[in-house]
């Protein structure tokens, strides 16, 4: 396990991946009924965007401050999560998933964090205290399987890995085909990094075998051409989403899109359902 997300915190696929997940439960919380969220990947939960770690990359320039420059009021949900964590205007600090979430919390939801990590999960119980999130350091997919179903009728569970183990679409696929059958209603979102196009379609056809029924793909493409062999950009797998969700879609996948196009880029940002 060498991935340190530090290194990597409020970068444009942050941005992407924060955006609709602040989305996603505010539709959901539309209706008063508890949910409960479960962060199956959940880093360290909050990134000095000052650190060594970051500044070496350098990756928050594209990505949170340019989001926050942005004037679109469509943003404005986000723009609140990441100031919450700082004092000014300027950002020193980046809310990771679980913070984000924790924000989010109404009194009845409940936020079960996964790290497996352990410096980043000894971080994470400290970023954490005081908040009523239950911490875990598990392997994520053992763990996602055993908290189905929740104890709340609806839940969002995210699925955000570093992609290091080259079996990782593969542990993917079959842990949502599992979780499926055990929770074939519950809301799951899945962050990949977009790469090679001929592979993401041969993922894309394995996703739609599991056969669920309302499986959106979300893709943010940063640059005009694919360029071959870097990051390309974010996608997204989301199970279930909520009609609210995806109805006001569109005009915020156009925010993100204009706010993190990079010098002499456009960008695209482009969806799909998965099935038959
Ligand atoms: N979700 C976080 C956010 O949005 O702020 C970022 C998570 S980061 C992309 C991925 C994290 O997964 C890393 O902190 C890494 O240590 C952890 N990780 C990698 N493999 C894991 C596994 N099998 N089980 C649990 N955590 C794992």
């Amino acid at each position: 396990m060498n991935y340190r997300h530090s290194f990597h915190a409020g970068n444009s696929a942050d941005v992407v991946k924060h955006c609709l997940l602040i989305a996603l439960v505010r539709a959901l919380q539309q209706k008063p009924g508890a949910l409960t969220l479960i962060d199956t990947h959940a880093g360290c939960g909050l990134y000095d965007l000052y650190g060594e770690e970051a500044r070496r990359t350098g990756e928050s320039t594209q990505g949170v401050l340019q989001a926050l420059a942005a004037p679109n009021p469509l943003l404005d949900d986000y723009r609140a999560v990441v100031q919450a964590v700082n004092n000014g205007a300027e950002p020193h600090f980046y809310p990771g998933s679980p913070r984000i979430l924790a924000q989010l919390l109404r009194p009845q939801d409940f936020l079960i964090l996964n790290e497996k990590h352990p410096e980043d999960a000894h971080t994470l119980r400290g970023v954490m205290r005081g908040t009523s999130a239950a911490v875990h350091e598990r392997d994520a997919y053992e763990l996602w399987l055993a908290m189905l179903p929740p104890r709340t009728p609806r839940g969002v569970v995210l699925v955000d890995p570093p992609f290091e183990q080259t079996d990782e679409r593969a542990r993917i696929t079959a842990t949502l085909a599992a979780a499926h059958r055990k929770w074939g209603h519950g809301v799951t979102v899945i962050w990949y990094p977009l790469k090679d196009r001929a592979a993401h379609w041969r993922w894309r056809e394995q996703m739609r075998k599991i056969g669920i029924p309302k499986l959106l793909r979300v893709e943010h493409w940063l640059y005009d051409g694919d360029q071959p062999g870097i990051y390309n950009g974010a996608g997204l797998y989301i199970a279930n989403p909520p009609y609210a969700f995806t109805q006001a879609l569109p005009p915020l996948l156009e925010a993100l899109r204009a706010a993190l196009a990079p010098k002499g880029h456009k960008g695209e940002i482009t969806t799909d359902w998965v099935g038959d």
